[in-house]
């Protein structure tokens, strides 16, 4: 655990960096959403953060989501908004719509037919981020997208599964999401995120329809991230400071 005071300083810092970043690129720093990932610390780091003015926080696991949110929600006047950013399995679908109302980590039709099920069922919608696979690398989860300019074949896989997910009832989608690669120099992931925009503005005006946001940028990238359009970067690290376990 991390001193709050500390909390608090990293929280500062960061958003000086978003604002530089904003500023570099012509941005204005409302347009940029800090997630500040709160995966695998304590509901304490979290409510330091919230007393620091952070109001929306990422979490990758479900059950870890399952005792924190819950726990912050009891001691806290209002509720944050938490974003669900990591692989969801089929059977952990139900308390990822319970829990939250921002999920960036969907990755296949199939899940997105059953989380927008699920949603209908709790009469909620549910705000999602498709999570695109743009730098081709293996072990990615998302919507293969590597090449989709080059190859019709990503191309059309991807614009007919998107298409069929934009019909579905209880899912907002709005935006999508990717992980860059990791690399020493955040410069080797400018392409990604650049790339990444590129698809968001290719699939908007093809589907007419409003994709606003990017989800995209961590602690190593996130300045760049911002400079290549990045609406919401999910920044655990460089706030809640390494994670241990
Ligand atoms: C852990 C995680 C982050 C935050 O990573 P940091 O490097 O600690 O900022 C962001 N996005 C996803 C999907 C993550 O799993």
């Amino acid at each position: 655990m991390v001193q709050n005071s500390t909390i608090a300083e990293n929280i500062d810092h960061v958003r000086e960096t978003i604002a530089t970043a904003c500023a570099r690129a012509g941005r204005s720093e409302d347009d940029v959403r800090l997630v500040a990932v709160s995966k695998k610390k304590p509901v304490s780091d979290v409510l330091a953060a919230v007393a620091a003015g952070v109001y929306d926080f990422g979490e990758n696991r479900v059950e870890e989501a399952l005792t924190k949110i819950p726990q912050v929600g009891q001691q806290v006047e209002r509720m944050p908004t938490w974003h669900m950013i990591g692989h969801i399995q089929s059977r952990k679908a139900r308390d990822v719509v319970s829990l939250f109302t921002h999920v960036h980590s969907l990755d296949s039709l199939k899940l997105a037919k059953r989380l927008s099920g699920l949603a209908e069922q709790e009469n909620k919608t549910l705000n999602v981020l498709l999570e695109v696979n743009i730098s081709g690398e293996a072990e990615k989860y998302g919507f293969e997208a590597f090449d989709w300019d080059k190859s019709s074949q990503v191309h059309d896989a991807l614009w007919q599964d998107v298409r069929q997910l934009m019909a579905l009832p209880a899912l907002n989608v709005i935006g999508l999401m990717t992980m860059a690669p990791f690399v020493d120099d955040a410069e080797e992931a400018r392409p990604v995120f650049a790339g990444l925009a590129g698809l968001r503005d290719a699939l908007a005006e093809s589907l007419a329809v409003s994709l606003p946001h990017l989800s995209m940028g961590m602690t190593n990238d996130y300045p760049v991230a911002i400079e290549e359009g990045a609406t919401m970067v999910r920044v655990g690290t460089a706030i809640f400071g390494a994670r241990t376990v």
